[in-house]
């Protein structure tokens, strides 16, 4: 219902990013250095670490390399993350050195690598599938926190656990699991796709690619399974005569099909009320070991969330829930059923668990651009003219959060969710209370920048990348300009003619133009801070880089799903870059040189042009709004989404060479 595609997307964002436990080897010279200090193991140099990482997912093992921190090209003791949501969890280092469980992992990582492929079909396309999900690190170091601090953790690490063994039992997934095969790679699928389901965009359409031979459907344990076996069995649902009770989102479907009457709808609560309790107590022992007097709203969240848990009423939650804040707590917490995606009929709560700290770095920001929104405001209104005035306005930024583990629905087999609206139901989200948060440590690792990286120098040319920074400050900036712009200009509320923007443009259209709106504010408020020395000149430049990049991201997932629905941010992406191309300020040059050296045909910025070109599609787009001018807003999607100003194919085919993140989570304690 509400997950956000935050602009965040394909961005670095995020201030804050736990590092790897300190190195040793105080070498770090440039190139290769030889292996440190007098070891007594072994050097792991057997793999690089890229590999490394590939082949322990392929064989289920939960360990990763997380960085060759001193650069010797070997796997070392302060190198290493034990993965949680695994089904084991052995110890590879032990008082600063490896174990023998280690030494174990390393060596079938190092031969399975070696070995040839499998000559069976399904084995190849179970790999494959496995290997556009590039493993990719979320670590929390909680070394440092106080003893109640841990105990909090440690439960709602537990919490985590109970959390995703309901989900695969909703799913059906649970069910299936003793059908698994013995080899590794099956039950790693399993694991990562929560199912056995491939997900990769080339082996997902394959009837071979399933972790379990024959391909067995998951029977989805909301619904009868008889009921199941109709396949429209959603639509009869809708049209039964209970419809209403059986579709709600917090029961469980029951009963016969054959006599339909029959039919009744069980709360969760006592549909899995062994599990259901189970998490209730834990959410209990997890408020009883906070202590801190400052943590006041999370320990009243997690009681009313726990006696939710009981009874199955979900309101009190989320009345706790949202007077949460970043002024009130370190940790955002929500345990609780709530998107209906996962499920067939689009209708049940999918219960999830996301648990993070929130992050300072957006109060840093409130408090630079509070006292400047009415002056943005102000210019915006002066772009988008007549028939808007300036009105008074306030800044809602999200609050940042970063994950440390996201479990049962939120847990993806690839990407992440990395923008929220919470509930969906309910007085708090009727009324407009509920809280938007921007997960912003995700894709800020080390390999996720360098494929960002990689992809940028797919397209741009030398001299472009030279202005692209790499790193997660610019597309922070662009993150909260966007969200603050939201809140500029023609807004939700705003009417020309009495008619709002959904009535002037069409749904789909409107919400193009609203978060283009906001893109068109990303761009066109760097200039303005930095006029105003809020942001330097190198923080400018890298944001535009950045905001272009970010574009190319969403270009490359295509403009229209394939039942032919809008995709609201490929198509604002692709406006705003062909209005910077048609503008001079992006320069297509089909004989240039990529900047990473291979590709010909490639992108040069003209940055003498893009202040100009950014305060010109914030009048068009601003004014559009302002008028209601569908046919303006036509004719930008015409030229720019469907039309070859923007070279579509070429930004998809050098994009997807890379793998997507498969997050996985480590946390120490
Ligand atoms: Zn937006």
């Amino acid at each position: 219902m509400k997950k956000l595609l935050l602009l965040a997307l394909v961005l670095a964002c995020g201030c804050k990013k736990t590092e790897p436990a300190p190195k040793e080897g105080s070498g770090s010279g440039s190139g290769p250095s030889p292996a440190p200090g007098p070891i007594e193991s072994k050097p792991h140099d057997g793999i690089a670490r890229i590999d490394f990482n590939r082949w322990a997912v392929r064989l289920n093992l939960p360990v990763y390399w997380i960085a060759d921190a001193n650069n010797n090209k070997s796997l070392d003791p302060g190198e290493v993350a034990p993965l949680l949501f695994y089904p084991t969890a052995p110890a590879y280092v032990a008082d600063g050195k490896f174990t023998a469980e280690l030494e174990k992992a390393y060596a079938q990582i190092a031969a399975a690598s070696k070995q040839p492929e499998s000559a069976d079909r399904r084995e190849q396309l179970v790999g494959k599938d496995l290997d556009y999900g590039r493993a990719t690190l979320v670590l929390s170091d909680f070394r440092k926190l106080s003893a109640d601090d841990k105990q909090f953790v440690g439960h709602m690490m537990k919490v985590a656990s109970l959390i995703d063994e309901l989900y695969d039992e909703q799913t059906g997934a649970a069910a299936l699991r003793a059908k698994l095969p013995v080899d590794p790679a099956s039950h790693s699928l399993f694991r990562r796709n929560r199912g056995p389901k491939c997900v990769a965009p080339s082996t997902e359409k394959e009837p071979d690619c399933t972790a379990i031979p024959g391909n067995p459907k998951p029977i989805n344990a909301l619904y009868p399974a008889e009921l199941q076996k109709d396949d429209k069995f959603c639509a009869v649902l809708e049209k039964h005569p209970k419809a209403k009770d059986l579709m709600a989102p917090f029961v469980a479907v029951r009963g016969t099909p054959e006599a339909s009457d029959q039919l009744v709808a069980v709360p969760y609560t006592e549909a899995y009320k062994d599990k259901m309790l189970a998490l209730s107590k834990e959410l209990a022992a997890a408020a009883d070991a906070v202590k801190d007097p400052g943590e006041v709203a999370l320990v009243a969240y997690l009681r009313a969330a726990s006696k939710s848990w009981s009874d199955n009423n979900w309101e009190p939650a989320d009345e706790a829930w949202s007077k949460m804040t970043v002024d009130n707590s370190k940790w955002y917490v929500r345990a609780a059923p709530d998107e209906t995606y996962w499920e067939p009929c689009n209708s049940k709560a999918g219960t999830h668990l996301t648990f993070a700290r929130i992050n300072q770095g957006s109060r840093a920001w409130q408090s630079k651009l509070v006292p400047v929104q009415q002056e943005m405001e102000k210019e915006i209104a002066a772009r988008a003219g007549k028939p808007y005035t300036e009105r008074k306005v306030t800044f809602h930024l999200p609050d940042f959060i970063d994950i440390i583990v996201n479990a049962g629905d939120d847990r993806d087999a690839l990407g992440a969710t990395i923008g929220q609206s919470l509930p969906n139901w309910g007085p708090v989200a009727n009324e407009g209370r509920g809280r938007t948060v921007a997960m912003f440590n995700l894709y800020t690792d080390p390999d996720s920048l360098a494929a960002r990286r990689g992809q940028a120098e797919s397209l741009l040319d030398g001299g472009a990348m030279k202005m692209y920074a790499g790193d997660a400050q610019p597309g922070l900036l662009a993150t909260i300009l966007h969200e603050a712009t939201h809140n500029l200009g023609p807004a939700h509320e705003y009417k020309v003619d009495n008619k709002d923007s959904r009535a002037a443009f069409g749904g789909p259209v409107s919400q193009v133009m609203e978060e283009l709106k906001a893109q068109a504010g990303a761009l066109f408020l760097i200039e303005f801070l930095r006029a105003k020395k809020i942001i330097s000149d190198e923080l400018a430049i890298q944001s535009y880089v950045d905001t272009i990049v970010w574009a190319f991201g969403h270009i490359s997932q295509g403009m229209y799903e394939a039942d032919g629905k809008r995709k609201t941010y490929p198509q604002v992406a692709a406006i705003q870059n062909g209005y910077l191309i048609e503008k001079g300020a992006l320069v297509w040059d089909p004989k240039a040189t990529a900047a990473n050296g291979k590709d010909t045909g490639a992108f040069k910025l003209d940055l003498s042009k893009m202040v100009t070109a950014c305060d010109d599609l914030m009048k068009d787009v601003a004014g559009i709004k302002a008028r209601g001018d569908k046919a303006g807003a036509e004719a930008l999607i015409k030229k720019f989404v469907d039309g070859t100003v923007v070279p579509h194919d070429t930004i998809k085919q050098r994009y997807l060479r890379y793998p997507k993140a498969n997050f996985v989570y480590s946390v120490a304690l």
